[in-house]
């Protein structure tokens, strides 16, 4: 279907009214009570003189009256920009600033954090979320909201890209990207009515906010929980009666370094969806816990899922979901044969299924979007059988002794080393007009890490053109919000390093 999804949550608060919708905290929220409180929301805003076009930026960490604000601006037709709570300072202003919102709805205990970004001139309104707060006497107000739902193309939401290859760029993201992004969850999870979508993830990313219209489409629940805990995660998942859980880049791992238990295949979870996770730790995950994977690959400006691995062929992202193709074109815009690698192309049989542009940056927006095709600046490959792997960013190699080295790929072999709790690497000026690689590592607690016995480690498993020339030790990384290191403030400097 290729509507929005507003009309969905108010057909159902209609027609069943005491449906349980989410649990926060193992504490139900009702269909009937979304409806209430994101309608109060949306007409404070119409009270306040927002209207549909208007931005409004929320500052919240998952709540239920988190749900309700989202809700509450996309019946307002007001874009909802999602800050995530971990921002501060100069990166925060920029956010605050770019999307020129009417409105910053806000968590209580950020507030001083916000003041302290904006400064003292600040003029921008902050209704803030407090039990007993202005936000929750909002929220607890009954009136009704009866204007009609948005049109599927109105834009749902401002989402900014991670940062990791310089300043966020905001996606312009619809209505109708939002329901496809949760109807390409349906298919990838094969959700059942009755399922249990366990939720740790802030709805601030589109992997959490995707989900907010799944209990509409397909009868399943979500079960929300303020943060991760590695430690409390399968009694939660159990507590819950979780079906599907979602991970994102070293998620699994992490589940996977806890103590083995007893207990750990004592749960109903079947399916564990998302991407980032390498493909040695899948047999071992499932093997633990019997559950299975299915890594995916994509981005906010194709609403979310382009493709999903639900074959298990290892270290695949799998296919392209139906509405989407996939092509691999190389340096000249020629499509690459079978087994080599080209940047993915994305396009769409569905109008609107990849972002109209960004906000206020038509230079990005031009490079990304050609002939309503998407350059992803990412590279893959296809196999015989028309699988994708994924070979990290384009411009994310370096050229050295003729060949490009992918940062992706020899980072990935230099985090098996176990000392290595993190590394980058850059390419740095070399003397023959080409590069010469540094690789910055940081140490796991308390291992301490010889370069040059690390260089021999990495010279046995990397080509000899790939084995970084310089490596810098670092004790923390510089991280974008979603926790990807901010490659662009490393230092090509060598005096830090070992050459
Ligand atoms: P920016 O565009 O600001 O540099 P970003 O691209 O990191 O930030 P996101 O939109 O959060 O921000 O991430 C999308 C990117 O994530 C994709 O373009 C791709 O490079 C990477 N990615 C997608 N799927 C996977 C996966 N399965 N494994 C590893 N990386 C992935
Ligand atoms: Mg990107």
């Amino acid at each position: 279907d290729q509507d929005g999804f507003v009309a969905l949550l108010t057909a159902r608060a209609a027609a069943e009214p005491d449906r349980i919708y989410a649990r926060f905290g193992g504490e139900p929220v009702s269909y009937g009570e979304i409806e209430r409180r994101s309608a109060a929301f949306a007409a404070h805003l119409r009270a306040q003189g927002i209207v549909a076009g208007d931005r409004v930026a929320v500052m919240m960490r998952n709540s239920i009256a988190t749900i309700a604000v989202v809700f509450g601006l996309a019946r307002a037709g007001v874009a909802w920009v999602p800050v995530n709570a971990q921002q501060r300072g100069e990166g925060l202003n920029y956010l605050l600033t770019h999307s020129s919102p009417r409105l910053v709805v806000a968590d209580a205990e950020l507030a001083p954090q916000i003041a302290e970004a904006m400064g003292p001139d600040a003029t921008l309104p902050v209704l803030l979320h407090a039990p007993d707060g202005a936000l929750d006497a909002v929220l607890a107000t009954p009136v009704r909201f009866d204007e009609p739902a948005p049109a599927a193309d109105a834009v749902f939401a401002i989402m900014y890209t991670s940062g990791t290859t310089g300043r966020p760029k905001g996606v312009i993201v619809s209505h109708r990207m939002l329901r496809l992004a949760a109807e390409s969850v349906v298919r990838l999870s094969d959700a059942k009515p009755g399922d249990v979508f366990f939720v740790w993830e802030p709805l601030y990313h589109i992997g959490g906010a995707q989900l907010l219209p799944l209990p509409m489409i397909r009868d399943v629940t979500l079960a929300m929980v303020e943060r991760f805990s590695a430690s409390r995660f399968w009694a939660q998942v159990r507590e819950e009666g979780a079906t599907h859980i979602h991970y994102l880049g070293g998620i699994l791992q992490i589940l996977l370094k806890q103590p083995p238990s007893a207990g750990d295949r004592e749960h109903g979870v079947r399916i564990a969806w998302g991407g980032g996770c390498p493909a040695d730790i899948w047999p071992q995950f499932r093997d633990r816990f019997g559950t299975e994977i299915r890594e995916c690959y994509g981005m906010t400006e194709a609403s979310s899922l382009t493709t999903c691995n639900t074959s298990g062929v290892v270290g695949s992202v799998g296919r392209p979901m139906p509405w989407f193709t996939v092509r691999l074109l190389d340096g000249e815009g020629k499509p690459v044969a079978a087994g080599e690698r080209g940047e993915i192309i994305v396009e769409t049989s569905i109008p609107g299924a990849i972002f109209p542009g960004y906000l206020d940056n038509p230079e990005a927006t031009a490079k990304a979007l050609r002939n309503g095709a998407l350059h992803t600046g990412d590279l893959g490959s296809f196999d015989a059988d028309g699988n994708l792997y994924f070979h990290g960013r384009m411009t994310d190699s370096v050229r050295c002794r003729g060949e490009n080295v992918s940062a992706w790929e020899v980072e990935h072999v230099a985090a098996e080393h176990d000392a290595v709790e993190d590394c980058a690497m850059i390419g740095v000026a070399a003397d023959i007009g080409e590069q010469d690689i540094k690789l910055f590592v940081k140490p796991r607690h308390g291992a301490i890490i010889d370069p040059q016995a690390l260089s021999g480690w990495l010279g046995q498993r990397l080509a000899p053109y790939q084995n970084p020339r310089y490596i810098a030790l670092v004790d923390e990384f510089e991280r974008t919000a979603s926790q990807r290191i901010m490659k662009h403030r490393l230092s090509p400097r060598l005096d830090d390093c070992w050459d």
